[in-house]
């Protein structure tokens, strides 16, 4: 689904990702953990297309999607991106929060972007929530409002930047729960976390970035149990 090939981003003379080289297969989740700093954040906004990159490439479903020419609204219709804060409209209900960006952005019409949101928000239990503004809900439930609105335009590949990193511990159990849903649906999915129980929980794949740059992947069991670089186990020693 998803192939990154010697992505190379600088912010002035600081090399964020270094070359970078990772793919992800369809259905496949992968967890990406490092050290705050060592690039999972701008990895996702490259992939969404929020920042350019300097060289290298971005492949989606074999289409070059760094390619100048490419759209990018078209491209992020196909790629949902969830952030730690949920950054949903406090004046805007929870049903206008999802329904905005197809209805506005990609120019679908309002009762069918309206049945696919209700769709979503039966499927994860929210749908009573759907008249309510946001500071009527649960931090949990922002957040999984916030996953909707990514997953509304059906997207190939959803990025997952700390989504439950804002939470309180008792609420990031139903979005740990959610995220496995989808995985059990077949979801592709790239999530960047801390939490490396988390990444054991969901991940297929785990991939330890250093200094911008994949260093070592494999599955949750191998890098997190018995990684093969000295820098895996220092910075897995630290946090744990
Ligand atoms: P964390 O675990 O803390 O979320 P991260 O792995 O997500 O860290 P990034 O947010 O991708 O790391 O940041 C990587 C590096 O890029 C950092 O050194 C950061 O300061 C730098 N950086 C990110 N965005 C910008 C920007 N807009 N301008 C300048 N530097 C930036
Ligand atoms: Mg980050």
């Amino acid at each position: 689904v998803l192939s990154c090939v010697d992505v190379r981003k600088t912010f002035g003379d600081h090399v964020v990702l270094d070359d970078l080289t990772l793919s992800v297969d369809e259905h496949e989740v992968v967890a990406l953990i490092g050290a705050s700093g060592s690039g999972k954040s701008t990895l996702l906004r490259c992939v969404n297309l929020l920042t350019g990159i300097d060289d290298g490439t971005i492949h989606l479903d074999g289409e070059e999607i760094t390619d100048p020419r490419a759209d990018p609204d078209r491209v992020r219709q196909r790629i949902g991106l969830v952030f730690q804060s949920y950054n949903l409209f406090p004046h805007m209900t929870v049903l206008d929060n999802i329904t905005l960006a197809p209805v506005r952005v990609h120019r679908r019409p309002v009762a069918e972007a309206r049945a696919q949101a209700m769709q979503w928000l039966e499927r994860v239990g929210l749908a009573d929530r759907a008249g309510a503004y946001p500071d009527r809900l649960s931090g949990g439930q922002q957040q999984r409002v916030a996953i909707v609105r990514a997953l509304v335009n059906n997207p190939r590949l959803l990025l997952l930047d700390e989504v439950t990193s804002a939470l309180d511990p008792e609420l990031v159990g139903e979005v740990l729960t959610m995220i496995r849903d989808l995985k059990g649906e077949g979801m592709t999915m790239v999530l960047a976390t801390h939490e490396m129980g988390f990444a054991k929980q969901v991940a297929d794949r785990v991939a330890f970035l250093d200094a911008g740059r994949v260093l070592e992947q494999g599955p949750p069991e191998q890098v997190l149990g018995d990684p093969v670089e000295a820098r895996t186990r220092q910075f897995l020693a630290r946090i744990i």
